[in-house]
């Protein structure tokens, strides 16, 4: 029996118990298949370099905790952490100016010291490079080499030593049962444990676990390559671990590591040798571990070859060592955390590397004991993987493509290059063909950025040139749609909106307990909330609405639908006195939005439209089309979405758009969508808002209503508030030339303020837009601060929000 069982003793499982023991956890037990602690999972031959900064935040936070733990861990082998600082180098111009907006990530996540080295620079910290071949390199003095398995066993014995937790090696899961949908007990091949709690920390096994309960763990191992050479004569003597900075050379897809008098590279530079893990061998038939492959030489040679360019000392060794070992692959590369929607006591922590794994460790401790991280986590949730982006067709091709891409520079518009598209249609589709739409992909839906049919708007709108990192993924076109929908009206496919129906008994009262906003529960209101966490954060961003007496119809975004409905399934009643059903698929949505929106939508219904109330809904028809007009709008603009069943859907937009053209209606993208509600001040969850945050802060106390009685997050959220130390703040850039892309740090001087959460240009504005969290001494308006963007700085200055 114990209260939780853990899978896998590499470095995640050890750190969670480690962190449980922390927290006051006992009768864990941890289970591996391999020997303590050099299990022959990926951990066993991982060489360590830990490289912090990661455009995501998270990542990056993960990374930062992990070096300060692992600092601190040793056992009779040694050092767990080698601080010795990584370098990351350019052979291109576009890597170089990459580098210059990582110096940006680091002081917007707060990692200290992180600079550019020149070529000349570069060379004194490791005098093997030849200088002649970089632009120049960036250097980050806290990062280093882990040595894993050093800290999976201090992380063990402590959790060990504190009587938190058993670890047996050698011991086989074989199966898991579950009883009506709840973890029950855990067969392993030296007898049962009875648990209702279990967590995979299975590394390239997972997917395995994840079958014995029906659940889909979307990750691949993918085989990658590692050698060491024979000793150097340069490092003849030395016998430290390791003292060169470690190094990355991204442009050629390698890495590199000094061992004591030898040199580790790692190579990236083949196509992806994906493995099915039924095709992993035990440890009996491995010849040396089970995640160890045969050595392929023929993906080794591109990668050689720009090793010997880079370290041209390199070129005279042997290397006795060559390994292709296998590391975990996701469709977008972040790890996967958290409890199955599926089987409550299934919780997962997978496709985490070295690096991140003393934070991952905390942050799933965090939420097994209180369900709140410490760090915003919705871009490692278990739940943001749409049914239709998990068969093993789409997982394997996505995580190929993570494999090619995983050094490369990715635009944060960037489409994935994988072939599976169109996953996802909505009834509008052929229109928004016939129309010339550029789509952009989202949770598998295909989405209109924007419409090539609307270039001609471009002789009635000026929208200014954009030239490089901001004018990729971008069209003028864009500009055109957001200006002509705040002059007139435009259509917006909002299809992939999550949509929600919430019904029975004590619906109203599991809303309220829910939200942070009193739910108007007279028919055809609308709400906008937010559902917090017990500590204040916000943990969705929704609007709703009272279709009748026990009715309510929930909207949240496309991409977090998974994540909403997780959490919301969580807190449903025992009683089953409250159901939800997910009707995504049933309704599709069409945004009708902008000054002459009334009149398109009089002209198509006998319902008088003209004098309804901003946040109000009605069932309506339109021509012979029933549907829901909910008077709402992100744009900031007169208008409606308008939600009728899919089969309905063509005729729907055939209807609004003959109708529309007297009054020149357009169809208009995701990218004016997203210039709009900037302007207008509308968030983002998942960027200006998510668990970090809490709505004084991001300004959305207006839809708390704390004397409504107990609801979820209540009296955290006004401890919060005594406290509030920082303002969500609306700044423009001085110049209106520059347009910013979010994550970029915000400066005085060279104290660092905070950091961009979104931007865009304000096409009605003129110049563009910022939002950020700054301290409240900086938050008055008026108040000049600086962005920096690729190394250089823009005067930026807070704003009051005009609606
Ligand atoms: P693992 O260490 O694989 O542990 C999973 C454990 O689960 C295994 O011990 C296994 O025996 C056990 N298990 C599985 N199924 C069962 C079962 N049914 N019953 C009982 N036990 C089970 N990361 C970095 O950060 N930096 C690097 O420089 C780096 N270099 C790498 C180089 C190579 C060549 C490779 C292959 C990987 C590298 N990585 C690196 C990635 C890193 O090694 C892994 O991401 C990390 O070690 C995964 O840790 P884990 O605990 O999730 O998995």
């Amino acid at each position: 029996k114990a209260k939780l069982v853990i899978i896998g003793a590499g470095i995640v499982g050890c750190s969670t118990a480690y962190h449980l023991a922390k927290l006051g956890w006992q009768d864990i037990v941890v289970i591996d298949r391999g020997p303590l602690f050099a299990t022959g999972g990926s951990t066993s031959h991982a060489p360590g370099l830990v490289f912090q900064i990661n455009y995501s935040k998270t990542m990056t936070l993960l990374a930062k905790y992990t070096v300060e733990l692992y600092s601190q861990l040793q056992t009779a082998e040694g050092s767990a952490f080698y601080s010795v600082g990584g370098i990351e180098v350019a052979y291109t111009e576009a890597r170089w100016q990459e580098l210059k907006r990582k110096v940006g990530w680091a002081k917007s996540w707060g990692i200290e010291y992180a600079k550019l080295l020149t070529p000349e620079q570069a060379k004194e910290k490791v005098p093997l490079l030849d200088e002649t071949e970089i632009l120049g390199a960036f250097y980050v003095p806290t990062d280093g080499i882990a040595k894993a398995v050093i800290a999976a066993e201090a992380l063990a014995n402590f959790a060990i030593d504190s009587d938190a937790a058993k670890f047996y090696g050698d011991t086989q899961v074989l199966d898991i049962e579950v009883e009506q949908g709840q973890v029950k007990s855990v067969v392993t091949d030296k007898g049962n444990i009875t648990t209702d709690k279990v967590l995979v920390c299975a590394g390239i096994w997972g997917p395995l676990i994840g079958e014995m309960v029906g659940e889909v763990i979307p990750l691949v191992p993918a085989q990658h390559q590692y050698v060491k050479t024979t000793p150097l004569p340069e490092l003849a003597g030395e016998t430290r671990e390791v003292v060169h900075p470690i190094i990355r050379n991204q442009d050629k897809s390698t890495y590199f590591r000094q061992h004591a008098d030898c040199y580790g590279v790692g190579s990236y530079d083949h196509e992806p040798l994906l493995v099915d893990p039924k095709d992993i061998l035990s440890h009996k038939e491995a010849p040396i571990m089970p995640s160890l492959m045969q050595f392929t030489e023929e993906h080794f040679q591109a990668a050689w070859q720009s090793t010997i360019e880079l370290l041209p000392s390199l070129a005279e060794t042997e290397l006795p060592y060559k390994i292709n070992g296998m590391m975990s692959f996701t469709p977008d590369g972040f790890p996967v955390i958290g409890e199955s929607s599926k089987v409550k006591g299934f919780w997962v922590a997978e496709a985490v590397w070295v690096t991140h794994g003393g934070g991952v460790g905390k942050v799933v401790a965090e939420l097994l004991t209180t369900g709140i991280p410490s760090l915003d986590l919705h871009e490692c949730d278990i739940n943001r993987f749409p049914q239709v982006t998990q068969s093993r067709e789409y997982i394997w091709e996505s995580a190929a493509q993570q494999y090619r891409d995983v050094y490369d520079i990715i635009h944060p518009q960037a489409q994935p290059k994988t072939q599976y598209r169109q996953l996802r249609l909505s009834p509008f589709y052929p229109r928004l063909q016939e129309l010339g739409a550029v789509f952009f992909t989202s949770a598998g839906w295909e989405r209109p950025q924007w419409f090539e049919s609307n270039a001609k708007l471009l002789e009635k709108y000026s929208i200014p040139q954009r030239e490089g990192w901001s004018a990729q993924n971008w069209s003028p076109i864009q500009g055109a749609e957001h200006l002509a929908t705040r002059e007139g009206v435009a259509l917006y496919d909002l299809t992939p909106f999550t949509k929600l129906k919430v019904t029975g008994e004590k619906a109203l009262e599991y809303l309220q307990y829910l939200c942070a906003n009193k739910i108007n529960s007279t028919v055809g209101k609308v709400t906008y909330t937010s559902m917090l966490d017990a500590n204040g954060g916000i943990m969705c961003d929704l609007t709703i609405t009272c279709l009748g007496k026990e009715q309510f119809w929930v909207i949240t975004g496309g991409a977090v639908g998974g994540h909403d409905l997780a959490w919301m399934k969580l807190h449903l009643p025992q009683d089953h006195s409250v159901n939800i059903a997910d009707v995504s698929s049933s309704y599709c949505c069409l945004g009708l939005w902008g000054p002459l929106a009334p009149k398109v939508l009089s002209a198509v219904t006998d319902a008088d439209v003209s004098q309804e109330g901003f946040f109000t809904a009605r069932q309506i028809y339109l021509g012979s089309i029933p549907a829901l007009a909910v008077r709402v709008s992100y744009v900031g603009e007169l208008g409606w979405e308008i939600y009728v069943p899919t089969e309905s859907g063509l005729k729907l937009w055939d209807l609004l758009w003959s109708a529309g053209q007297s009054y020149g209606i357009i169809a208009a993208g995701g990218g004016a969508f997203e210039s709009l509600r900037l302007e207008k001040g509308y968030l983002l969850w998942g960027a200006d808002i998510h668990t970090e945050c809490d709505p004084y802060e991001a300004g959305l106390g207006f839809a708390v209503k704390p004397n409504k009685g107990e609801f979820i997050g209540r009296d955290a959220l006004l401890q919060r508030k005594e406290y509030q130390s920082r303002k969500l703040c609306y700044l423009t850039l001085d110049d209106p030339k520059v347009v910013v892309m979010g994550k970029e740090p915000v400066l005085s001087g060279e104290k660092i303020l905070g950091y961009v959460t979104s931007a865009d240009y304000g096409y009605s504005l003129g110049r563009c837009f910022i939002y950020a969290y700054l301290p409240l001494s900086y938050a008055a308006p008026g108040t000049t601060v600086e962005i920096e963007y690729f190394g250089d700085r823009y005067l930026a200055t807070v704003k009051e929000l005009e609606n």
